[in-house]
C-alpha cells in the first residue's frame, strides 16, 4: 500500500504571483496560510504580464480560468523599427509547437485568479474536500526568519511555527540573507521601463480610431507581442501586447537610465513623468507616443536582477519567486518563472513526506530549480546583446521548453541509469 502524506502546516511569506501559485498548489495536501505585509489589493498594479508555455502548461493543471482573467491569447511576436516598418514576424500556433499557449492578462486580474485558486472552497475548483482552502493574513509581514527552528515572526511580533516556510517576499526580499551565509541584493541592470496600460476607449478618443496594428489583432480576435525598436545604437525600444480581451493595451517603454532614483529602485509603482519619456522616444511613431500622453498612470521601474544565489534553502524554508531569482522583464520570464517554482513544491505533495523530509526535499527541489533559473536569468541578461531573431528564437525555445519538476527529475534518472 502507497505511504500517504501528512498534513504539513505550511507559511508562504508573500501574496504576489509566486506566494499564492504556491499556496494554489500546496493546500491540495496541507494546511497553508499566506502571510503578506500589505492590504488584499497590494502588488496589483494596472499593467500587463505575458505567460509563455513554460507556464501555462503549469496554470492549466491547477485550474487557471483565462476567462476570469480576461487572458488574450498571443501568436508570436512582430518586430518593427521606430517607424512601424516591418523588421521580423513570426506567427504560429504556440499549443502546437509547445503543447500550451502563450498568453497576456492584466497583472491584477491575473493575482486575482490565482488568489482565487488558492483560498476559494475545494468543491468550486472541482478538488478533493481535504484541499482545504489556503488561510491568509494582510498587513501582517514577516520580519525574522529561524530556517532550522522552523519559525518567522511577524509585523506585529507574534511567532509562527511552521513545518515548511515559502519565502516569496518579492526582489528586496527581507528574508533571503536569513537563508544565505553571504547577504545578496539586487542590483541595477542601467535600463529603466516606463510601464502603462491604455483602453481602446482612450486611443479612440484621441486618434480618432485604434491604431491598424491593434484594429488588426481585435479583427482576428488573437494578439501578438509588438516590439518597436529604435535599432540605432541606442538601446530604445517598446513592447506592446493587449489585455482583458483586447480592449486594452500594455506598453513597456525600455531605455538606458537616465538618473537613478531611490523612489525607481525601490518600487514598481513609483510615478512617471511622461514628457521626460516622450522626450526621450521623440523620434518614434506619433501613434505610439499619443498613447502614453493619454495613459492614466505612467509606473517607472529601474531594471534590476539577482545574480544566482549559491543556495535557496536553509532547513524548513526556501526561496522562490523574484526572492530566488529576479531577472529583468527583457524575456518576460519573471511571473513564468514564479509559476516553475509553485510546481517544484510539488514534490511536497507526494505520498511518504513527513515533517523530518522536508529539509531534504527542499534541497531536492532547489536542485532542479537553481539551474534552470539560472539559464534563463543567461538568456533573459544576452537579450540585450542579441542581434539576430535566430539567436531571439533560440532563447525563446529553451525557456518555453520547460516540461516540469517530475519530467526533468525522470529524465535525470534516465540518464544517471
Ligand atoms: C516592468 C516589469 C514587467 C514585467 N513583465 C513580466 C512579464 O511580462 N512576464 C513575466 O513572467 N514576468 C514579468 N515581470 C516579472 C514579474 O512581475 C515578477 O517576476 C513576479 O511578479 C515575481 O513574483 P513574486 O511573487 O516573486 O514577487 P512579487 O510579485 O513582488 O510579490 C511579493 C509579495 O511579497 C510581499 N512582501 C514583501 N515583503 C514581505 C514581507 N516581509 N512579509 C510579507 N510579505 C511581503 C509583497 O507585498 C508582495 O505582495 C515583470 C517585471 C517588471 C518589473
Amino acid at each position: 500500500m502507497a505511504a500517504s502524506t501528512i498534513r504539513l502546516r505550511v507559511a508562504v511569506i508573500g501574496s504576489g504571483i509566486a506566494g499564492l501559485a504556491a499556496a494554489r498548489v500546496l493546500r491540495e495536501k496541507h494546511d497553508v496560510t499566506v502571510y503578506e505585509r500589505g492590504e488584499p489589493s497590494v502588488a496589483t498594479g494596472g499593467q500587463g504580464i505575458a505567460n509563455f508555455p513554460n507556464s501555462t502548461h503549469i496554470l492549466e493543471s491547477i485550474g487557471f480560468d483565462y476567462r476570469c482573467a480576461g487572458s488574450v491569447e498571443l501568436g508570436g511576436w512582430h518586430s518593427v523599427d521606430k517607424n512601424g516598418t516591418a523588421v521580423f514576424s513570426s506567427d504560429y500556433d504556440m499549443r502546437e509547437r509547445y503543447g500550451a499557449p502563450l498568453v497576456s492578462h492584466m497583472r491584477v486580474d491575473f493575482r486575482t485568479e490565482l488568489l482565487r485558486l488558492a483560498t476559494a472552497p475545494a468543491e468550486d475548483l472541482g478538488l478533493d474536500a481535504s484541499a482545504v482552502p489556503a488561510i491568509t493574513v494582510w498587513n501582517n509581514g514577516a520580519v525574522d526568519l529561524d530556517p532550522e527552528g522552523g519559525k518567522v515572526t511577524l509585523d506585529d511580533g507574534s511567532i509562527v511555527e511552521a513545518d515548511v516556510i515559502i519565502v516569496a517576499d518579492g526582489i528586496h526580499s527581507r528574508l533571503r540573507n536569513k537563508i544565505l551565509e553571504e547577504p545578496v541584493n539586487a542590483q541595477k541592470t542601467g535600463m529603466t521601463c516606463c510601464r502603462v496600460a491604455v483602453s481602446a476607449a482612450q486611443v479612440e478618443a484621441a486618434l480618432g480610431k485604434l491604431p491598424q496594428w491593434w484594429q488588426d489583432q481585435r479583427d482576428r480576435g488573437k494578439g501578438v507581442i509588438q516590439l518597436i525598436e529604435a535599432l540605432d545604437g541606442t538601446s530604445r525600444l517598446t513592447v506592446t501586447y493587449p489585455l482583458r480581451n483586447l480592449s486594452w493595451m500594455n506598453m513597456a517603454w525600455v531605455f538606458p537610465t537616465q538618473q537613478e532614483k531611490k523612489a525607481t529602485t525601490e518600487s514598481w509603482n513609483a510615478d512617471g513623468d511622461k514628457e521626460e519619456i516622450l522626450k526621450i522616444y521623440d523620434d518614434f511613431d506619433e501613434d505610439l507616443k499619443t498613447m502614453l500622453r493619454v495613459a492614466d498612470q505612467v509606473k517607472l521601474w529601474e531594471l534590476q536582477d539577482l545574480e544566482p544565489l549559491p543556495t535557496w534553502t536553509s532547513g524548513r524554508a526556501i526561496l522562490i519567486g523574484d526572492a530566488a531569482h529576479a531577472m529583468t522583464p527583457l524575456q518576460g520570464q519573471g511571473s513564468n518563472m514564479a509559476i516553475e517554482d509553485a510546481d517544484g513544491l510539488r514534490l511536497l505533495t507526494q505520498p511518504g513526506v513527513t515533517r523530518d523530509s522536508v529539509p531534504e526535499i527542499l534541497q531536492k527541489i532547489s536542485s532542479v530549480r537553481r539551474p534552470r533559473a539560472t539559464r534563463v536569468l543567461e538568456n533573459t541578461r544576452i537579450s540585450t546583446k542579441i542581434s539576430s531573431a535566430a539567436d531571439r528564437y533560440a532563447r525563446f525555445d529553451d525557456n518555453c521548453t520547460y516540461t516540469g519538476i517530475f519530467a526533468i527529475l525522470q529524465q535525470q534518472q534516465v540518464t544517471t541509469a
